[in-house]
């Protein structure tokens, strides 16, 4: 008799998260299959794609991540590239803070990571920024990578040329399981037609949407509205990420503007004249020359977040089904430590320390284990 042949591992999500680890498993010979109900409605194609564990402010475990995750992101993308042939738009840019005061800055929860600037440095980093900030950080390991025009659509070409199996349009309506055991998965296809999908192993990295596989997952939508600018070319170099609103500079004089942070808006799609009003008093706010410059493009998208606000990467309570969700607010920068960690898992390679401490500080136990829920401060 003919023994089968081992099913492909099922990305449940083809959003940035799956795709890096799909692009990752697939460097180490593993089947893939990505399973994507909405490409267009990735929170990868809506971010401003900063990478900012210093101008965020992350703190303990998750500036951890969010560090290691930074240091590594150069080789990331190098990868991304010569498997893809696609440039990536990695800008290591720096990142700017801004400040009313010195006390302020000087209380910022990463200060002793960056470069402090006074008025007149402050307007040498950003000319034109509003003369009511009268101090500022400066971190210049912080940058950016273009998420929306370049960076997910080459993880899909690097995927698929490794051999990455794609289905569009699939909707995972449930998981098929036996005791403990994950067998599969029920998906419903763009016809509307229902039909098993067998597996012994799959990761849910379905972003916003994960609960709705999973209901034991404490995720939520967070609704972030975006627009953009465009500037002269080089007229901002650095960008400027003020309370409540950041100005992304891409290459081209594109300025990605963002973000609205609404945490009651659930599920709901579209662009709001109160969202895009804060937008652009943030614009004035912080550059007010830019108020003048053309509007490009307008979008929203759902943050995947957790009580904690950390992320979710490891087990889950199924034997074969991994987890990787609930990047939140920085997925773009946690997408390749993610990545690599998961992989180790599933591949059971040997982690270190700093690995091993990692996986535990973001195993979705710690939401079980404590009965009540942490916040990260
Ligand atoms: C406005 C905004 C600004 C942001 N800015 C930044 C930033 O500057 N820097 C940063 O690091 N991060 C940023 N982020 C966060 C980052 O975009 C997310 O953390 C990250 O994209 C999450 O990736 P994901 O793969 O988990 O989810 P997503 O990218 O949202 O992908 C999830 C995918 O799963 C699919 N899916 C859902 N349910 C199902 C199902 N039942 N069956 C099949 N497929 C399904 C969806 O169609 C989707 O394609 C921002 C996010 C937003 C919304």
């Amino acid at each position: 008799m003919a023994v089968e042949a081992k099913k492909p591992l099922l990305i449940l999500g083809g959003g940035l998260i799956g795709l890096s680890i799909a692009h990752e498993l697939a460097q180490e010979g593993r089947k893939v299959e990505v399973l994507s109900r909405r490409r267009s409605e990735a929170a990868g194609f809506v971010a401003a794609g900063m990478l900012a564990p210093h101008a965020e402010g992350l703190k303990n475990t998750l500036l951890e991540l969010g560090q290691l995750s930074l240091k590594r992101i150069p080789t990331w993308v190098k990868k991304i590239e010569a498997n893809s042939g696609m440039n990536c738009g990695l800008r290591q840019c720096g990142i700017v803070v801004p400040f009313l005061s010195a006390t302020e800055r000087d209380t910022y929860p990463t200060a002793s990571f960056g470069e402090k600037l006074n008025r007149i440095q402050l307007e040498k980093e950003i000319p034109g920024i509003a003369p009511n900030w009268n101090s500022g950080l400066l971190f210049k390991e912080d940058g950016q990578i273009d998420n929306r025009r370049q960076l997910m659509r080459a993880l899909e070409k690097a995927c698929v040329e490794l051999g990455v199996h794609f289905q569009e349009g699939i909707e995972v309506i449930k998981l098929l399981k036996n005791n403990q055991e994950f067998q599969g998965v029920q998906i419903k296809n763009a016809e509307g037609i229902i039909q098993d999908l067998i597996s012994q192993e799959a990761i849910l990295c379905s972003g916003a949407w994960s609960k709705k596989i999973l209901q034991e997952l404490p995720i939520f939508p967070i609704k972030g509205q975006m627009l953009s600018i465009q500037g002269p070319k080089d007229t901002l170099k650095r960008i400027i990420f003020g309370p409540g609103t950041y100005l992304v500079p891409r290459e081209d004089g594109l300025i990605v503007v963002g973000a609205t942070s609404e945490k009651n808006a659930g599920f709901t799609e579209g662009l709001t004249p109160f969202g895009q009003k804060e937008l652009q008093q943030g614009i004035n706010n912080l550059l007010p020359s830019a108020s003048q410059w053309p509007h490009m493009e307008r979008w929203w998208g759902f943050r995947p977040c957790t009580p904690d606000e950390m992320p979710i990467i490891g087990k889950s309570s199924l034997k074969g089904l991994w987890l990787a969700t609930g990047h939140y607010r920085n997925g773009v920068l946690f997408a390749s430590i993610t990545a690599e960690l998961l992989t180790k898992c599933i591949q059971r390679s040997s982690l270190n320390e700093t690995e091993h401490q990692l996986l535990l500080a973001f195993n979705l136990n710690r939401f079980k284990s404590t009965g009540s829920i942490l916040k990260n401060s």
